[in-house]
């Protein structure tokens, strides 16, 4: 018999799709994940995502209150159906959470996965009592969520607002959203790499492409043209946040996603960029911080969407 009540998480992303048990105090309960294959088609990857969730919720010995979902957008997340999304070719206009509330005959919500983060940093992280706050994920892209009076800000028509793709140098190079040199196309984990590819010399030391973590490694090893690909990445990072402070001045900013992993890199960087750039409003009152949710924060993100939807906004 099922003794601890619990919500059921899901995280749909392009390459990995996670199913893991929130409890109520936001800790990760048990942990599940298979590869999207989106190919193979949504009922298939739905057939999974139902029974990983049977299974991690047996293994944790929980009772499912509700089910929260964070995807990767465009999602429509009053209906719960998946937009155009890049990723997921062929799941246009297909619905998870009618699909995951039949299955289970329980309440499910869906948000964009950027915020589902700003969620569970506003539930469980960061932004816990506070009322402004902006999460910022930087990967392989940038997404970013924004909550303000405590409540998750929406765009007109429900849309996300992709702060991801400000422009920060209009001479830059060409995003597919349209702009040259927005805030993604010039410091996602990406644009480390291809920069470096671009510098270094025909048949030089690098045989094959150095990713973002190995560029960051380099660095910390004192290799100079890592150190100064990291420092180009900290002030593009640093121009971005300031932006925010100077558009927003929220309490919070909190930056997560595998580039800010090496946090102890950029972190100096962004915070001197941002004493630099911000001179109308007050940095000081706005915390630039990191993640402490760890590797599990995009599921304890989904949880943190159905608790926000089924059991209202809760800010002091
Ligand atoms: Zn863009």
């Amino acid at each position: 018999m099922a003794n601890r009540r619990a919500i059921g998480a899901i995280d749909i992303g392009g390459t990995k799709i996670a199913a893991g048990i929130v409890d109520f105090n936001g800790q990760l309960m048990a942990y599940r994940e298979t590869p999207t294959a989106a190919n193979e088609g949504f009922a298939a990857a739905m057939d999974r995502i139902h029974a990983m969730l049977n299974d991690a919720s047996h293994n944790a010995d929980a009772e499912l209150l509700g089910i929260g979902i964070g995807c990767t957008g465009p999602v429509d997340p009053r209906s719960g159906t998946i937009g155009e999304v890049e990723f997921l070719p062929g799941w246009k206009d297909r619905n998870p959470v009618q699909y995951l509330a039949e299955k289970f005959e329980l309440r499910v919500a869906m948000e964009n996965d950027a915020d589902a983060a700003a969620l569970a940093e506003a539930e469980w992280g960061a932004g816990r009592n506070k009322r402004s706050l902006i999460c910022v994920m930087v990967g392989t892209g940038i997404g970013a969520g924004i909550i303000l009076d405590g409540v998750l800000y929406r765009g007109a028509a429900g849309s996300h607002p992709e702060l991801g793709h400000h422009v920060i140098d209009c001479s830059g190079p060409k995003c597919f959203c349209g702009a040259n040199g927005c805030w993604e196309v010039l410091a996602r984990g990406p644009a480390m790499e291809e920069r470096m590819r671009t510098r270094m010399p025909p048949g030089g030391s690098a045989q094959s492409p150095l990713t973002a973590k190995m560029i960051c490694e380099l660095a910390r090893a004192g290799d100079a043209a890592a150190r100064r690909e990291v420092e180009r990445e900290g002030r593009y990072l640093g121009i971005g946040v300031a932006n925010l402070v100077t558009l927003f001045a929220p309490e919070v900013i909190v930056l997560g996603g595998n580039v800010m992993l090496a946090a102890d890199l950029f972190m100096p960087i962004i915070q001197a960029t941002v004493r630099r750039n911000c001179g109308l409003v007050d940095p000081k009152a706005t915390t630039i911080t990191s993640t402490s949710l760890g590797s599990g924060g995009p599921l304890i993100g989904a949880a943190a969407v159905w608790r926000r939807r089924f059991e209202g906004a809760r800010v002091s």
